[in-house]
């Protein structure tokens, strides 16, 4: 049968066989509000049926700027059942840069937390959304010319007839965070999402089931929380979110009060994480073996280590904004359980193996790399749920190459298992005399120093080897190292050329809106810097 792929089997799923799963969320006041997938699925078709009596049409963009709850749950279902496409606004960026991107993507409608209220008043006036809809987690009264959430969804839904969609229908849009350049937009059609969800719940993915419990740190405005949202609602998991409260201690807290299997994030997350459990030993009662997905930025081996200990299993995975996110996951595979503990460590901190229907390959000056585990060059990928061109930007063609592959624009290495190895990103390569320094690995290295807490090496500019490794490092609370000690403590790591000119100390290390070492800024920071 010719069956459409979308986003609507899913809800309409949920709502027939889940119902009495529950979903939770932490509201601003810290309290924790409950209620079950058929309070979900009442709620995603009442929004449906009010964002079409509103006169959304198919195709348009509805933007949301909220924290992870159960409303932001409902738009991912609701948006998409009306015929639209939910675009998620990335709160952490900077009021003229939402704006710009609300206005870009062309966004007809917008549904805001009353608790951002406040970062939308300083764009208010760039935007050019028709309604704004406040969803009121504090119950403060919603601003004039403004619609309530909870008004507006109030009319039941039942007799709400779906649209006519194709499974090529755009569902979802999400922006890069343009570390360079303005922010480009990804579509995603209900096609992609769908066949990401079922790759993304595979046992040697992520391997999400009924049985387990489901937080996404990473935030619903990130590349979809990679996924998860739609994952867990296709399998029928419970789902918990953390609303804005993204501290360690909160965080511990609600993983420990609704025993939970499986979180994800970026590293510096649980970096903060791992310093909270090592400062107070025994105070959280977690589920043994709770997973913890991590990418976004590569996870260093020590920290992959350092969870092991407490009985909690690191899971790195690579993607990106234009990959819906997850292109690559790293499960051991059987035979390797039987290998030296080393050996292990070194494969999980890899960024694993491509899931079904996403193809990888390395491009070089001299052609693709052979699968060595040595030759780096660009990661180029194509597959169901990789985008094949960014929303209105005809200057970008150069993302994707002629016979069709998206270009990462990472260094990767691959292995003769398969294993993909993100060496760096282009742009913070380190370029020493002709040879190339992966950032990444001299980072990880430092990170497994007892003494250091946060590690960013970068390049600066130098008169003979055009480019050379400086490391910014954190030093944990009370720690305390030297130049020198660190130094020596990479030197039986790497070849010598590789180690960095310098070490400098700082207090902490500038970080993007997703939470990303924000090396751009360094590099300008210390463009100056010379060894004395
Ligand atoms: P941004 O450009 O804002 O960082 P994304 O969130 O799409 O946008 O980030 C994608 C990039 O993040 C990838 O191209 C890669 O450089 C980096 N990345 C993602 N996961 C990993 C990982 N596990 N290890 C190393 N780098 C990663």
């Amino acid at each position: 049968m010719n069956y459409p792929l979308t986003l609507m089997h899913i809800l309409e799923r949920a709502g027939m066989l889940y119902g009495s799963v529950e979903i939770v969320s932490r509201m601003p006041d810290k309290s924790l509000h409950r209620y079950t997938y058929a309070d979900f699925y009442r709620r995603a078709r009442s929004l449906a049926k009010a964002l079409q009596k509103a006169g959304l049409k198919r195709g348009d963009r509805v933007g949301t700027l909220m924290w992870n709850h159960y409303v932001h749950l409902e738009s991912y279902f609701g948006i998409p059942a009306a015929g639209g496409v939910i675009h998620t606004l990335n709160l952490r960026l900077h009021p003229d840069e939402i704006a710009y991107i609300a206005n870009h993507a062309g966004d007809r409608f917008l549904i805001v937390d009353d608790v951002l209220l406040p970062l939308l008043q300083k764009f208010r006036d760039q935007l050019r959304v028709e309604k704004i809809i406040v969803v009121s987690l504090t119950g403060q009264p919603v601003p004039e010319g403004m619609e309530e959430y909870e008004s507006f969804i109030a009319e039941p839904a039942e007799d709400f007839v779906y649209p006519e969609l194709e499974e090529e229908d755009a569902a979802g849009m999400c922006y890069t965070s343009g570390t360079t350049g303005r922010p480009k937009g990804v579509v995603y059609s209900h096609r992609a999402l769908v066949l990401h969800s079922f790759a993304t719940a595979l046992g040697d993915v992520l391997g999400i089931s009924r049985r387990d419990v489901v937080v996404p740190v990473v935030p619903m405005f990130h590349v979809n929380a990679w996924g998860l949202p739609f994952t867990c609602t296709m399998v029928g998991t419970k789902q918990v979110f953390p609303g804005p409260h993204l501290d360690p201690a909160s965080l511990l807290d609600l993983f420990e009060k609704e025993r939970v299997t499986i979180t994800a994030g970026v590293p510096t997350i649980w970096l903060g994480i791992l310093q909270m459990l090592e400062k107070n030993p025994g105070k959280w009662d977690l589920v043994p073996g709770m997973r913890m997905m991590v990418g976004g930025s590569a996870a260093p081996e020590s920290m992959i280590r350092a969870f092991d200990r407490h009985n909690l299993r690191v899971v790195h995975g690579w993607g990106m904004t234009e990959t819906t996110p997850v292109g690559t996951l790293g499960i051991l595979k059987p035979h390797m359980e039987e290998w030296p503990e080393e050996k292990q460590y070194e494969y999980r901190a890899k960024q694993g193996l491509p899931l079904p229907f996403v193809e990888v390959r390395i491009a070089t000056e001299d052609g693709f790399a052979p699968h060595d585990g040595k030759t780096m060059g660009e990661l180029q990928v194509r597959g169901p749920w990789i985008a094949a061109d960014y929303y209105n930007r005809p200057d970008s063609r150069d993302s994707f190459t002629e016979d069709g592959w998206f270009r990462t624009g990472d260094v990767a290495t691959i292995d003769p298992e398969g294993f993909v190895k993100i060496t760096d990103r282009t742009k913070d390569l380190i370029k020493s005399g002709g040879e190339w320094i992966s950032s990444v690995d001299l980072e990880n290295a430092l990170m497994g120093h007892p003494a250091v807490a946060e590690a960013a090496v970068i390049a600066v500019p130098h008169p003979k080897w055009q480019e050379r490794p400086l490391a910014v490092v954190v030093l944990k609370e009370g720690a305390q190292a030297t130049e020198e000690e660190l130094i020596q403590f990479l030197a039986p790591k790497f070849a010598k050329w590789w180690l960095p000119d310098g070490v400098v100390f700082v207090e902490e290390i500038p970080r993007t809106s997703a939470g990303k070492f924000l090396k751009a800024k360094l590099r300008e920071q210390f463009k100056d810097w010379v060894k004395e």
